[in-house]
């Protein structure tokens, strides 16, 4: 069989899917593999890891053990990845016997800001303004207009890790010496009117769907509210972010599901901020509120199964549960009151089998849905108030 026709074959259920990585992502995408009727099987060296648990298969290796990527590829039908700092040659690598999307070369992107904003100046999309911090050099030849901006490490950075904030020259000095002088990039600081994002899932045959669009609300440079329903954003916006999210997965040519984070800002300008190459936080909303949910589309993409427009049936907020809700009221890990949560209308737990709570750690989620927005409104804010979250 020639490559192209490994490649675009349908894998039916019954066959197992393999994902490198082993975190909630994972996890959510091995049970809705597996309530499709496929086997399941994840790559990850952490023995407790969310998705090892659930899974059929639990490969405990690291993501460049060649004999861990051969297991991995001995089991499979075809591969996907749950995590974007998956390195890219072991992507290729296992692309050499059997499908894998998406494809390193655009995960390779999606690893790096500078290579990311290039490729939105690529397709037009417009970013932040930016310099490429790698050199001594470029660091002098920063421009002023540039500041105040917030460096940030172009590998490796995640919930607002590896990030500074910036107004001065000296401050921006110091914090590449902090960083470690590891190749950055510094953004121009932008005035956020809100912030946005679009999850594309494309097929090998070039089918693009797309989940409409979540209006975000960050805390702590971390996920904090995610919500989804008529109205949540200008109608301009809506269509302008769809349009950007698209244009970005067809110049990747990517196959796969793909996150596009946005900003927009208080002039109401649209601005794209950065891509994930998986499903992502902001998409969990789907599993309850639309007929199918990020992860399906995941599987669906990886299987050449027919990708159908998502029809979302019903507005949506998600609330992320950090592990901080554990120490509401003691010093010691206490589970929040699920009960009482769960007394309310149109309430899903979904909670990732992480044993210790820590604080800022994704422990789990909460989506509402409800007959209305002001209806979902009113729960997740009841919500809220139980979980200790602040009101939004
Ligand atoms: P994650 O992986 O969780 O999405 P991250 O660590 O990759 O986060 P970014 O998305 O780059 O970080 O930034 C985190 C948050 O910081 C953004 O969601 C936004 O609230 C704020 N932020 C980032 N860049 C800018 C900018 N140029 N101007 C204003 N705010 C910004
Ligand atoms: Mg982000």
């Amino acid at each position: 069989m020639s490559a192209q026709d490994r490649d675009t074959r349908v894998i039916l259920p019954g066959a197992t899917l393999g994902v490198l990585g082993g975190g909630q992502l994972g996890r959510m995408f091995a049970q809705t593999a597996q309530a499709m009727g496929y086997f399941t099987a994840v790559l990850d060296k952490d023995e407790t890891s969310p998705a090892g648990l659930v899974s059929h298969h639990h490969i405990r290796s690291g993501y460049e053990d060649p004999q861990g990527l051969a297991e991995l590829a001995r089991l499979c039908a075809a591969v996907t990845t749950e995590f974007e700092n998956v390195p890219a040659g072991s992507l290729n690598r296992l692309a050499e016997s059997l499908p894998v999307s998406p494809a390193g070369s655009a995960v390779a992107i999606a690893q790096d800001r500078a290579a990311e904003k290039a490729h939105f100046v690529k397709c037009s999309v417009p970013c932040a303004p930016y310099a490429v911090i790698e050199t001594p050099g470029q660091l002098a030849a920063v421009n002023d207009v540039l500041l105040p901006g917030i460096v940030k490490t172009a590998r490796m950075g995640y919930d607002g890790k590896g990030q500074v904030r910036v107004t001065t020259r000296e401050e921006l000095n110091t914090a590449w010496e902090q960083l470690g002088r590891v190749p950055c990039v510094l953004e121009k600081m932008l005035p956020l009117a809100l912030e946005c994002s679009v999850i594309v899932a494309r097929g090998r045959d070039g089918t693009i769907v797309n989940l409409p669009v979540q209006r975000n609300l960050h805390r702590d440079g971390i996920l904090a509210v995610t919500e989804v329903y008529a109205g949540n954003l200008p109608a301009t916006q809506v269509e302008k972010a769809i349009a950007a999210a698209r244009s970005v997965a067809i110049g990747l040519d990517y196959v796969g599901v793909l996150c596009v984070e946005f900003f927009v800002l208080t002039d109401g300008m649209l601005v794209v901020n950065e891509i994930a190459p998986r499903p992502h936080n902001s998409g969990h909303y789907s599993q309850n509120a639309c007929d199918v949910s990020q992860f399906e589309l995941q599987v669906r993409c990886m299987t050449n199964l027919p990708l159908t427009q998502p029809r979302q049936h019903s507005p949506s907020i998600m609330l992320n549960l950090l592990g901080d809700l554990w120490f509401k009221n003691s010093s010691e890990a206490r589970s929040p009151a699920w009960d009482q949560v769960l007394a309310l209308p149109g309430c899903a737990l979904h909670l990732y089998g992480k044993h210790d709570a820590k604080r800022a750690r994704k422990m789990g989620h909460l989506n509402i849905t409800g007959a209305t927005p002001e209806a979902v409104r009113a729960t997740a804010l009841k919500a809220a108030a139980i979980l200790g979250i602040e009101p939004f």
